[in-house]
Order: C-alpha cells, then sequence, then structure tokens
C-alpha cells in the first residue's frame, strides 16, 4: 500500500541518538522539574524559546503573551472554549483542516465556508459572508485561517492577500486565529510574514513543534493580545493543569543544544524532494480533466477529479489497487468536495509518491472507463463550489 493520505511528519531524519543522549542528561541534571508539575502557561523558558522561533516568521512578540498548548490542536480547542457559544460561526475557508472543523463541531460551532482561490481566502468573499451572517443576526466570532501551505489544498497567501486580510479584519471588526504549523517548510522562498507579524491587535497565533521538530512532544502554543491570553489561561488549567512540562524541557535543551534552523534546511531538502516527485508524476499519470494545485511548501496536494468522478465513492477501489487518499469531503463541513481528494507528499519516499501516483492514475482511468461504458453519473447531484474545486485559477494545475 502507498499512503498519500496521512498527513504525518516524516522525522527519521532527525538526529535521534544525539537527541536521546541530551534527554538522558536532562534527566540526570533536571529531572526533577522537568518530571514535576508545571506552570498553566507553560514555562517561561520554552515561552522565551518561542519568541526567537516565531520571530523566523518576522513575528515580535512577548514571552507574556504566549499559552503553551498540548500541541496547536488543544491551541485550537482552547481559543474556540474562550470565545464561542453553541450556535456561533466560525468563518474557514473552502476547504479547511479536518482537526479544526471537528474541534469547531465539537464546541456546537457552525462552520461557513469561504471560497479561495491561488493566493488564499478571497477578501471580497469574506467581506459578503460576514455582512450576511451578521444581516441575519448570526453571531462570527472569528475566521480560521491557514495562511501558509494550507491544509488540506497546499495554497499560500501571498503578501498582499495578508495586507488584504488584516485590512478587513479592522473594517468588519471580526477576529483572525491564523494557524501556521507549516510555515518554515517552505520550499522555494524564504517565509512570508505571518498575519500576525503584520497585525497584533486582530490576529490570534497558534504555532506548533510538530512540523519542524517532533510531534509526540505534543507542544504547540497560543500567542494572543493580553486579555485573551488570561483566559486561555484559565481554561488550560481546567483542562490539562499545566501543558506536558517534560517536553518542554526537552524541546527547550533540542532548541539550545542542536542546529533546529539546519534541521529545518535538512527537513526543507527532504520534502521538496517528495513535493517535486509528486508534482512531475501527477502530469504523466493523471487523465486529461484532473487539476491540482503547486503547493511552495507543506505536504499536500489537492486534486480535482474529471467531471462526473466522485473520490469517497472511488476509495475502495484505489485501496485495492493499494493506493490510498483522503476524499475531498473529509474537509467541507457542508458535505462538498466530492470530486476532490488531499494527496500527502510528506511520508513515503520519492519513488513510492511515484508509484502511489501511478497506481491513482490507473484506478481514475478506470473509473473513467466503468462510467464512460456504463453511462454511471457517480457524482452525487449537488453544486460543486466555483473556487479550488473548478475553473481557470492560473496557479491551479
Ligand atoms: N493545524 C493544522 C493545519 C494541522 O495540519 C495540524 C496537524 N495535522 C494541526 C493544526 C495540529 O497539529 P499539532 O497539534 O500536532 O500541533
Amino acid at each position: 500500500m502507498v499512503s498519500l493520505a496521512g498527513g504525518m511528519p516524516n522525522i527519521a531524519d532527525l538526529p535521534r541518538e544525539a537527541i536521546g543522549a541530551a534527554i538522558s542528561k536532562l534527566i540526570a541534571e533536571n529531572g526533577v522539574q522537568a518530571m514535576q508539575y508545571g506552570s498553566g502557561q507553560g514555562e517561561p523558558f520554552m515561552r522565551d524559546k518561542i519568541t526567537e522561533v516565531m520571530a523566523e516568521e518576522q513575528i515580535a512578540a512577548h514571552a507574556d503573551d504566549i499559552v503553551i498548548t498540548c500541541g496547536s490542536q488543544q491551541g485550537l480547542d482552547l481559543v474556540t472554549r474562550v470565545f464561542c457559544d453553541p450556535g456561533d460561526v466560525i468563518l474557514a475557508e473552502a476547504p479547511s483542516y479536518v482537526g479544526a472543523l471537528g474541534t469547531f463541531h465539537a464546541n456546537q460551532c457552525e462552520v461557513v465556508h469561504v471560497a479561495m482561490d491561488e493566493h488564499g481566502i478571497v477578501p471580497q468573499m469574506l467581506r459578503h459572508a460576514v455582512h450576511t451572517l451578521r444581516a441575519a443576526g448570526r453571531k462570527v466570532k472569528f475566521l480560521y485561517t491557514i495562511p501558509n501551505f494550507q491544509n488540506p489544498t497546499g495554497v499560500s497567501q501571498t503578501l498582499e492577500r495578508r495586507r488584504e486580510l488584516v485590512a478587513l479584519a479592522h473594517e468588519v471588526d471580526l477576529l483572525i486565529l491564523e494557524d501556521n504549523p507549516y510555515g518554515l517548510l517552505t520550499l522555494d522562498e524564504q517565509p512570508l510574514p505571518a498575519l500576525r507579524a503584520l497585525d497584533a491587535e486582530k490576529v490570534v497565533y497558534l504555532g506548533s513543534f510538530s512540523k519542524t521538530f517532533a510531534p509526540g512532544f505534543r507542544v504547540g502554543w497560543v500567542l494572543a493580545p493580553h486579555a485573551v491570553r488570561e483566559k486561555l489561561v484559565l481554561t488550560q488549567e481546567s483542562a490539562t493543569l499545566c501543558p506536558p512540562v517534560f517536553s518542554q524541557f526537552a524541546i527547550a535543551k533540542y532548541l539550545d543544544e542542536f542546529d533546529w534552523r539546519g534541521q529545518i534546511l535538512v527537513f526543507r531538502d527532504m520534502y521538496r524532494a517528495r513535493r517535486d516527485a509528486m508534482l512531475e508524476a501527477l502530469p504523466e499519470h493523471m487523465p486529461a480533466g484532473s487539476q491540482w494545485t503547486h503547493p511552495r511548501g507543506g505536504f499536500f496536494v489537492w486534486l480535482t477529479l474529471p467531471e462526473g468522478l466522485d473520490s469517497q465513492a472511488m476509495l475502495p477501489r484505489a485501496v485495492t489497487a493499494r493506493v490510498a487518499y483522503t476524499p475531498g469531503t473529509a474537509f467541507y463541513a457542508d458535505g462538498l468536495g466530492s470530486r476532490n481528494m488531499r494527496l500527502s507528499f510528506c511520508f513515503p519516499t520519492p519513488e513510492r509518491i511515484i508509484e502511489g501516483v501511478k497506481r491513482l492514475g490507473e484506478v481514475i482511468k478506470a473509473e473513467l472507463v466503468t462510467r464512460a461504458t456504463f453511462g454511471i453519473d457517480v457524482t452525487p447531484a449537488q453544486p460543486i463550489r466555483r473556487d479550488l474545486t473548478v475553473g481557470p485559477a492560473p496557479d491551479v494545475n
């Protein structure tokens, strides 16, 4: 089986022996503190280090405004709990990260998607959504957005689009929740400034060590304006007492004693080879009528099938052909996305990616033959969004 489905980072290139030795030393020298309860906001030395990491994306922040979380996933949950009541609306890109959609639903919020183009979420559509929802008496609590190498599309906001979005946040008085786990995994250019680097007032920022170091430590963070930060700490304490203390000691040691910036360059080279393998294999193996995005970083390509095909219905046939992907419907709160799939290039080797794309191409071609032969239209009768899913966007395919 070649799995192009999961989003697991490939951490095999980490210097594991040296990290193991450093952790042994940590236990010998600081074990009593490292294995003890800690601060609900997160350890001060860890928060200081995080300001250095965020400076790579031009964010100037104070360690006091950071709350450490159990991965950015917990950050999503804490922010939602602090801001939202049941029935509130959260705006999100169409499509958006499945884990965030789950958190928003668990907190009984309604997700309303806003169309994207090849530069990210479309400001005019965002303005329209905010006005329409408010006119209908709905409470719109924030825009959830992933500006860099978005999960699942791989699309990034240009600098101009970022500026437009923060200006719009002021114009319509809307909070932005910026989720940025992939920003440093840029493959073709230097990182662009985060939304939070452009505006400290309207942006709550989520960061994570899961993709730049390792997800098993479960350390992420929220950077929020002071008043919000205090509420986040209380919510964090009620959920976990404190974020994982041992992990914070281990990560701080890693950042102090290892060349973590150099390690990110190693990760970039490894992911670039995988991304390039996928983007070179797709035109060779996909039938006419397929489209896909060209990510400049991160883990994901978003593929649109030829008209009439359904990625969910096709999945069992793909698995029989020993290739897996994530159907597009997972990334929409409103059931759209049946013509789409997310392909991850992060985990398999380039050779396996090429083999996986070849198998997938064969499955799609067979599906087209079945459809032509039996006249079966396997796409459910529902509208297809005129955003990334269709249309002649210059950067798509
Ligand atoms: N946000 C996005 C966009 C993600 O892709 C992920 C992981 N797949 C997360 C948040 C959660 O990451 P973690 O909790 O490991 O920091």
